[in-house]
């Protein structure tokens, strides 16, 4: 690849906080159950492995870059350039100790466990409040060799886990006695970690049996649930990854702000299954929602933030005037692009007869703000399933 070409390549990603290092090649772990196993939906980059030299490029770079309190640079999940575990590059490490010492930025890393536990915990203790330490530990039980076939042992990980390193530690329910018995293990070694909870959604590229395993998770997330609750851990503990159930514990937000953008009954709104059902449930007739299904992601995604414009475009029946929530043009801090990469303006050009307006309320902003407001674990066992009308949620149908 050219010098300029990779230049540009990682200074676009800089621009949006990313620390692109590069395993120069996919990632060897090969999780079944990765999300970005088909990431066909974005354009990306085969960046070679980085060297020194590229190294001191992005460290450059982020070094002209004011530093700011509420910042964090984040160490895997990029834009341009594939997803890796990004600390199996053999000098992620060093790299990571540079940018402390001579930065006086904030990192945020995720990995499944390639880390050194010694390390990590030291440099967490020369560097307290700097280091945003999001471990994958997605199962300690008997799932984990299937679903993590190059992945780290179980005993790896609570190494890692047992030090002030780890900020929050993600793990899901994948049948009876999964996220409960692991809430229970890790809270045992740390207790000041948050504990992310949840079930993991199959998308249509994850193969029938980790699909299935998702699903079965799914099923038993309300049991595993109460029990976590009814253990009282002392950490902080939340369940993520279900945008139903989210959208269903902000439904007053979510009305709320519907009211606020203040929409004529005939006034058409895009918007996905998961507000749909709040909003027909709730605030029926209020506007004409549009339902438009995750089609770009596929499986059983049903979340508003994760929408593309071509999943819009393929429900569009000639309105003339359709409102789009502002949420799904957010992918890129620095134009208005979806998840896919495709630009407002190039879809706006696709279909010159329509005018299309913005609920610039409906934001990332708003919906991550909310989404930590109200995903406590607690929120979930007290207000969703503690509460009759949840049932009656889980029941609703969504439109062809
Ligand atoms: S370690 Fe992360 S990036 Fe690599 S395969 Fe697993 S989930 Fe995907």
């Amino acid at each position: 690849m050219e010098k300029e070409l990779m230049h540009n390549i990682l200074r676009a990603e800089i621009k949006d906080r990313k620390i692109p290092i590069s395993l120069g090649k996919t990632c060897p772990v090969k999780c079944t159950f990765c999300y970005e196993k088909d990431h066909s939906y974005r354009n990306t980059f085969d960046t070679p492995r980085t060297t020194e030299e590229d190294w001191q490029f992005i460290l450059n770079e982020i070094r002209n870059f004011p530093s700011k309190a509420d910042e964090s640079w984040v160490l895997g999940g990029n834009e341009y350039m594939e997803w890796t575990d990004i600390p199996l590059h053999p000098r992620a490490m060093d790299w990571i100790e540079e940018f402390l010492d001579t930065t006086d930025k904030k990192i945020t890393m995720f990995t499944v466990g390639y880390v050194n536990p010694e390390r990590i915990n030291k440099l967490a203790e020369r560097h307290p409040g700097r280091i945003n330490f999001e471990l994958s530990v997605i199962t300690l039980g008997e799932a984990r060799k299937k679903m993590m076939p190059n992945g780290p042992t179980a005993d790896q990980v609570l190494k890692i886990l047992d030090g002030p390193a780890v900020t929050s530690a993600n793990f899901y329910s994948l049948g009876p006695d999964t996220m409960s018995r692991d809430a229970r293990l890790i809270s045992r070694v740390n207790q000041n970690c948050l504990l992310w909870m949840g079930c993991l959604t199959p998308l249509k590229y994850i193969d029938p049996d980790t699909t299935a395993l998702m699903r079965y998770g799914k099923k038993h997330l309300a049991e595993e649930a109460r029990r976590v609750y009814e253990y009282n851990l002392p950490n902080t503990m939340m369940i993520h990854t279900e945008s139903d159930i989210t959208s269903f514990l902000n439904r007053k937000k979510i009305i709320k702000v519907l009211d606020d953008c203040e929409l004529e009954k005939n006034d058409t709104v895009v918007m996905a299954g998961n507000v749909y059902k709040v909003l027909t449930m709730l605030r029926p007739n209020r506007a004409k929602y549009l339902y438009v299904p995750n089609d770009t992601l596929g499986g059983d995604s049903n979340c508003t933030t994760l929408l593309t414009f071509s999943d819009v475009a393929k429900r569009l029946t000639g309105q003339s005037r359709v409102y789009l929530p502002k949420v799904i043009m957010e992918k890129s801090a620095n134009d208005e692009r979806d998840i896919a990469g495709e630009s407002f303006d190039d879809f706006k050009a696709k279909f010159p007869r329509c005018t299309f307006k913005v609920l610039q309320k409906v934001n990332s902003n708003l919906s991550n703000r909310k989404l930590y407001e109200k995903w406590f674990l607690k929120n979930y066992v007290e207000d969703y399933l503690g509460n009759p009308l949840s049932k009656k949620f889980e029941m609703m149908s969504l439109p062809n």
